[in-house]
């Protein structure tokens, strides 16, 4: 038994995606064990390329059984569009589980997230409107539905009636809103329940048979430390943790099953939505890095804001997350650049922060930087390390050095073959450790 996790590094959208897609090609099984379908993995493979939201990346893999873990909020109707298209491009389902006990994403969590957004108006967080941040709010008021509940029509009618009459009151008298039917929304769910009851499953034996035998199990997380909600740049974070500690509850697993860690960073930085962003660049170095990076978000097509790599970033994601090694994305991005720089740490007034201060903090410091050369030749065809050009192996080299991990993982183009494996890791460092 193995058991890797892999989590994002910085803000997200690191290319976690692609990893996973990659090392679940070893997996028995991938579990997704937080967020919602606010995010987008992108994976380009031979069936295509998707952008894939609830289900976990590990579904092209036919020998790798799925699953959307309990740490998961479920908007149902969106699951099952992404089932469709699954389906229609003949990648088969047949692996894929739902935990009874993910929660649901109701039809009123996404009219609530648009009225606090709207509510907050310059100060909003930037969500993606999906609803993720009412429905984990709910969650923790205990108002919420869990999947399996979709399945017992007395009960979810029961559920539903108080909650919807709930709701309708802070939505007409707080948000003047019409109020909405019950009705309706149990009827939505009752579909919804039909239509996923046979992937619905208590995700424990599933676990327990994969953890007593020889098998390979993934756990793929969603966004990124920085978006952390209790060590990220709060309030601009998601709703739950994207860190390896809560893969553990997430997925259900014991505290003393040993994780390994793949932390994906990309070679530079990105972010979607608002918040401190210390290396970001708003020049046309930004540009560049958005355009030769396709930095457009892969559920609502939004700009990525883009910067410099920020090491005091990536180290404080590797000291929440205790990661193995890192996974380094996007390295050919930088391809034609002469120089590049590095955020080392951040300065406000006369003070130096090594580490990842408070929002309050973070929003007013300015990075220091460090510059290296560039390398100016492509790395898309490479799939040795030692055919990498110098000045990009003394960049990965100094990234490890800040960061203190190292660098497992080299991706040098979105395709599932275009990563190298360092040296002193062997072929494959995650699923085959030394
Ligand atoms: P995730 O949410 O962490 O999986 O990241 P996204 O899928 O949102 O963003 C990663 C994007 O970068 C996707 O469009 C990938 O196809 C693409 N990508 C991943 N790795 C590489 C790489 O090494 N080079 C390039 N050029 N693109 C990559």
């Amino acid at each position: 038994m193995a058991v890797t996790a892999v989590v994002g590094a910085q803000w997200g959208d690191e290319g976690k995606g692609r990893i996973v897609d990659l090392l679940a090609r070893q997996a028995d099984l991938v579990i997704r064990f937080q967020g919602g379908n606010n995010a987008g993995h992108t994976v380009v493979n031979e069936y295509g390329t998707f952008r894939l939201h609830l289900i976990p990346s590990g579904i092209f893999h036919p020998q790798a059984r799925c699953l959307i873990g309990t740490g998961v909020v479920v908007n149902p109707g969106a699951l099952r569009e992404e089932m469709a298209e699954l389906a229609a491009a003949g990648v088969s389902l047949d692996g894929l589980l739902i935990s009874e006990r993910a929660q649901v994403v109701m039809p009123y969590h996404i009219l609530f997230d648009r009225l606090h957004e709207q509510r907050l108006g310059r100060r909003k967080v930037g969500t993606t409107l999906r609803g993720i941040g009412p429905a984990y709010a709910d969650k923790a008021a205990r108002t919420g539905l869990q999947m399996g509940d979709l399945l017992d029509p007395d009960y979810l009618w029961e559920r539903v009636e108080q909650l919807v009459a709930w709701k309708n009151e802070i939505l007409t008298s707080v948000f003047h809103q019409k109020p909405l039917s019950a009705k309706a929304i149990y009827q939505e769910l009752r579909e919804h329940g039909q239509a996923l009851a046979p992937y619905i499953c208590d995700p424990l034996p599933v676990l327990d048979a994969a953890l007593a035998g020889d098998s390979h199990i993934l756990l793929e997380g969603q966004l990124g430390a920085m978006r952390d909600l209790d060590w990220g740049t709060y309030p601009y974070v998601t709703s739950s943790s994207p860190t390896a500690a809560y893969a553990y509850v997430g997925v259900g697993l014991p505290p003393t099953v040993r994780l390994r860690v793949v932390g994906v960073a990309k070679a530079y930085t990105t972010a979607v939505g608002a918040g401190p962003f210390p290396t970001e660049l708003q020049d046309e170095m930004g540009e560049f890095l958005r355009e030769e990076g396709g930095e457009y978000g892969a559920t609502t097509g939004r700009p990525r804001r883009c910067g410099w790599f920020d090491a005091v970033a990536v180290r404080h994601s590797a000291r929440l997350s205790g990661f193995t090694l890192l996974a380094l994305t996007k390295l050919d991005v930088l391809d034609k650049l002469e120089r590049v720089k590095i955020g080392v740490a951040y300065r406000l007034e006369n003070q130096t922060f090594d580490r990842v201060p408070m929002t309050r903090l973070l929003q007013r410091v300015e990075p220091v930087y460090e510059e290296v050369a560039g390398w100016q030749t492509s790395t898309r065809d490479l799939r040795e390390y030692d055919q990498l050009p110098p000045a990009a192996k003394a960049y990965i080299a100094r990234i490890e050095e800040l960061v203190g991990v190292p660098v497992g993982l080299i991706s040098v183009g979105p395709e599932r073959d275009q990563i190298i494996y360092t040296p002193t890791r062997g072929s494959n460092p995650v699923m085959n450790p030394a």
